[in-house]
């Protein structure tokens, strides 16, 4: 599954950049996806769309 984040819905907390370095990066603030396939077997990108306060995070097949 490939992330994707809204930017305009992201707050910063960094929930997701803890929970998945490999695939999130939080830069000026706002979370980036450094690498859509870091996850692909971990599934720890299903954790941070789940931990999400703002639910900015979607997953695509
Ligand atoms: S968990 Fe959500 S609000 Fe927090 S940094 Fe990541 S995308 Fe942004």
């Amino acid at each position: 599954m490939r992330p994707i984040v809204d930017e305009e819905k992201c707050i910063g907390c960094g929930n997701c950049a803890e929970i998945c370095p490999s695939v999130f990066q939080l830069i000026d603030d706002k979370s980036r996806v450094i690498d859509p396939d870091g996850c692909d077997y971990a599934h720890c990108c299903e954790a941070a769309e789940e931990n999400c306060p703002v639910e900015a995070i979607t997953l695509e097949d």
